[in-house]
């Protein structure tokens, strides 16, 4: 059976020897190479790199093992077997089940990290101790982990398939629609309206996907599937630069494989 990262939210949960330890520095993951393989290390593994670790959080469970987040501020002695690489190169190397518990890692680090006064009043917080979430000590306001909801849409006029390049796309690359939901604003209508201002295209028949968590650094990407309904390409010129419709044999460079937008262009195309 193949192994899952169950997320659990039990913050009176201490880490033990075996537990996995995911650790950041500097934005980057820590992790052991064995065999050739990319591991996430265990508390006792890491005993010789002597890491001074800030806070840790306990995220879930990979099959019995727990799994800890936690960063650190100090350069990590990166002895043999071990290495530091960025969340997008860990995400285009290990599997799903890695790949989302290093992501609630990364959510639950940023969000601690970028949370340590009070939005209200300015005063200090601390971490509550029933749940996760901060509390500030002079009002008492509660802060929760914050998810950006943001919508990705593949657009279809029969077998082809509409894609753009953005002007912070590198190598070319092409993807789908895709933006952040707006305060007050449906689902449905977040699709809409991205598709029309992006590259001034009315869409029908809007049906819901699938989903996936984007931890770059905290959104929840909804994947979506429409149809054309009218008008001509026309792109914004800043945003996007280009769009246009692609077939199944003449699709352009497309985005990383652990990508919602990618899943969805092999699942329609
Ligand atoms: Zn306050």
């Amino acid at each position: 059976m193949e192994q899952y990262f169950k997320i659990i939210s039990d913050v009176t949960k201490k880490s033990t020897e075996n537990d996995f330890m995911f650790v950041f520095f500097n934005g980057n993951i820590l992790v052991k190479i064995e065999e050739n393989s990319i591991k996430i290390p265990l508390l006792k593994e890491l005993k010789p790199l002597n890491i001074k670790y800030e806070e840790q959080f306990f995220i879930g469970e990979i099959v019995e093992n727990g799994c800890f987040a936690t960063e650190t501020h100090s350069e990590i002695e990166t002895s043999e077997g071990f290495e530091l690489m960025s969340l997008r190169d860990f995400a285009n190397t290990v599997n799903e089940c890695l790949f989302s518990a290093a992501g609630r890692a990364n959510q639950i680090l940023h969000w601690n990290r970028t949370n340590k006064f009070c939005g209200k009043c300015g005063g200090n917080t601390v971490t509550k101790e029933d749940e996760i979430a901060k509390v500030c000590q002079k009002c008492n306001h509660v802060m929760y982990p914050v998810i950006c909801p943001a919508i990705i849409v593949a657009v279809m006029k029969g077998e082809q398939i509409l894609l753009a390049h953005n002007s912070n796309f590198k190598n070319n690359m092409y993807s789908l629609i895709a933006g952040f939901v707006e305060a007050g604003e449906d689902l449905e209508s977040a699709v809409k309206r991205e598709v029309l201002e992006e590259v001034g295209i009315n869409i029908k028949n809007i049906r819901y996907h699938n989903s996936s968590p984007w931890p770059f650094p905290n959104s929840l990407m909804l994947g979506f599937i429409a149809e054309y309904e009218s008008g001509e390409i026309k792109v914004d010129g800043k945003e996007i630069l280009y769009a246009d419709w692609f077939e199944k044999d003449s699709l352009p460079n497309l985005p990383e494989k652990f990508s919602l937008a990618r899943r969805i262009i092999d699942g329609v195309i």
